[in-house]
């Protein structure tokens, strides 16, 4: 009886460690969410902090908030950091995609269930996945250029190569250039990662590319707006800001102002709004054990290279100069007079 006991012990000592379930609380216990952010850099990230902490406002709920500020295994340390003090749920956009699932493990050791929020977690037991459709993304980027510029020569600047977002970009560039550069129509003068997604990055590409064709290129095909902010200021090097196609993602506020100035083709519009309130009615959800209401929010699923994932996704929109007023400006993205400040 003794030894049957025993078993019996080490059996619910082992359910309970590695159980990814929120450990039941009492009543008066307030429910802390984890929020690991990778990088801040981009303005979407704050914008994005400062709705999920007005919406755990709201729900009377915490927020635990921290930046890796680009460096991986300070995320990692952040998150052991969070775990311990004593976290219900993790939300993490993580730095870098394959090197995070560590971080799942040492979630749900202290059985707390993982979500990641915009960028993917390859390689670990990931519980849920809130992002955008983002080899849409991809494809919306490179069909704005190849309309406006069917034919002639291409700098292609890839995302930071750390981040999974921008090998599902590279997949969606990918379906809309190859036929054409099958076909003779484009031509790649260069194809590179931009580190960090940093714009001193893309400048410095974008700088060797244009040396590399004598100027003579028709477009950019940029993966966000920092980096296509650090193309333009190239372009603008050489006189060619305004004549060169160029695209980006997220509608940033330097982006939307450089498309109404003539000097980027196209942005693409994450309503980031609308991401933030599902990963936290879901975050929520998880954190009181509702796993209904969670998988009531789910939509579809991800491969992450060890499980397919259960996903909320959410579509994104082309912005150029011509829908600016029905996308961006009618959903207060941005306000009017901030996009058209440098318009005369
Ligand atoms: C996000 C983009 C962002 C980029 C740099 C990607 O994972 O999807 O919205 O511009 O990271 O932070």
């Amino acid at each position: 009886i003794f030894l049957s006991c025993l078993l019996v012990l080490a059996g619910c000592i082992q359910t309970e460690s590695t159980s990814n379930q929120p450990k039941a609380k009492s009543k008066d216990d307030k429910i802390v969410i984890g929020l690991s952010l990778g990088t801040m850099k981009e303005e979407r990230w704050q914008r994005e902090i400062d709705m999920a902490k007005a919406y755990a406002k709201e729900h009377g709920f915490e927020i635990l908030v921290q930046s890796a500020d680009d460096d991986a295994s300070k995320q990692v340390k952040q998150v052991e950091d969070m775990v311990t003090k004593g976290i219900d749920v993790l939300l993490i956009s993580a730095k870098d995609s394959e090197s995070a699932g560590a971080v799942v493990d040492i979630a749900h050791e202290e059985g707390v269930p993982v979500v990641a929020y915009d960028r993917l977690v390859r390689n670990g037991e990931l519980d849920y996945f809130v992002t955008f459709d983002t080899v849409k993304v991809g494809k919306l980027q490179a069909q704005a250029l190849v309309d406006a510029y069917p034919k002639g020569s291409y700098i292609w600047l890839l995302g930071g190569p750390e981040d999974f977002n921008a090998t599902l970009l590279k997949e969606g560039h990918e379906q809309i250039l190859q036929p054409l550069i099958d076909q003779g129509d484009i031509k790649i003068v260069t194809q590179q990662w931009t580190k960090g997604w940093s714009p001193e990055e893309a400048l410095k590409h974008t700088e060797n590319g244009l040396t590399a064709a004598n100027n003579d290129v028709v477009a950019v095909l940029a993966s966000n707006d920092t980096t296509a902010g650090g193309a333009v200021q190239a372009l603008e090097a050489q006189g060619l800001a305004g004549k060169v196609g160029v695209s980006g993602q997220d509608a940033a506020l330097e982006g939307v102002q450089r498309i109404v100035e003539g000097k980027q083709t196209s942005t693409v519009y994450k309503p980031t709004k609308q991401l933030n309130q599902k990963a936290m009615e879901l975050v929520h959800a998880l954190a009181l054990g509702d796993q209904e209401k969670a998988d009531s929010l789910v939509n579809g699923k991800t491969d992450n290279g060890v499980k397919e994932v259960p996903s909320i996704l959410v579509d994104v929109t082309n912005v150029t100069k011509e829908n600016m007023v029905e996308t961006i400006l009618k959903d207060g993205f941005h306000s009017i007079e901030e996009v058209y400040k440098n318009v005369p």
